[in-house]
């Protein structure tokens, strides 16, 4: 099976390695520069609650006072609930968080960081695993979807070229297509 990732930050080389340990042919895209995007310039670190003294209620908590209360409470209870998973899945690709920050928003320390350049490291090693599990990378810009019924199956690239796969993952950040 193969699947076409549009964006080569956290989120699409996350899917990406997670895809190409489970044996399925990945091709990512990128504009520009395979790591550098918002995910690199990441600088203080990734909130999680996973200190002793802190809880996912607690985080949940800030995170909606922070957010005065316009929130998606279904998509914040997702995310925070992920953070045992995340801070797994990066450990486990060798990254080592240095210490646990106090950040804007956050009532007691929970930014899990690297040197105050968590983004560039984190980037760094996730580019080199999704090498190694043999991810594909194409440096084109996607400029619109193929959908078929209501399913994305491949994508246009800025030449006109179609590209067709199995599955699409849309993780292209906040850049306008
Ligand atoms: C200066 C700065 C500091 C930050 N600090 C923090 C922090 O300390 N903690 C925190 O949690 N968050 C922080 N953020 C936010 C965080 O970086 C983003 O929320 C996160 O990196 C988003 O990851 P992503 O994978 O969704 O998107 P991105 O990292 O934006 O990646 C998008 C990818 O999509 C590709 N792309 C876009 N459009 C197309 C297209 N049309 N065709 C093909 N490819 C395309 C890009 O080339 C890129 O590879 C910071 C952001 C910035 C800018």
């Amino acid at each position: 099976m193969k699947i076409g990732i549009i964006g080569a930050g956290l989120a699409g080389l996350t899917a990406a390695i997670e895809l190409a340990e489970r044996g399925f042919e990945v091709d990512v895209y990128y504009v520009d520069n395979p790591t550098y995007s918002n995910s690199y310039k990441l600088q203080a670190g990734i909130a999680m609650p996973l200190t002793p003294n802190d809880s996912p209620e607690i985080h949940i908590r800030d995170t909606l006072s922070v957010g005065r209360y316009l929130n998606d409470t279904e998509r914040v209870w997702f995310t925070v609930s992920k953070a045992t998973e995340v801070y797994e899945f990066l450990r486990g690709l060798g990254i080592n968080f240095e210490s646990v920050e106090l950040e804007g928003g956050h009532n007691i320390p929970r930014t899990f960081s690297i040197k105050g350049l968590t983004g560039k490291y984190i980037m760094d090693k996730l580019y080199v695993q999704a090498k190694e599990r043999y991810v594909n990378f194409v440096r084109s810009r996607v400029s619109s979807l193929i959908i078929s019924g209501n399913t994305c199956i491949g994508f246009i690239d800025e030449k006109g070229e179609h590209h067709h796969y199995d599955a699409v993952i849309i993780a292209r950040g906040q850049k306008r297509m």
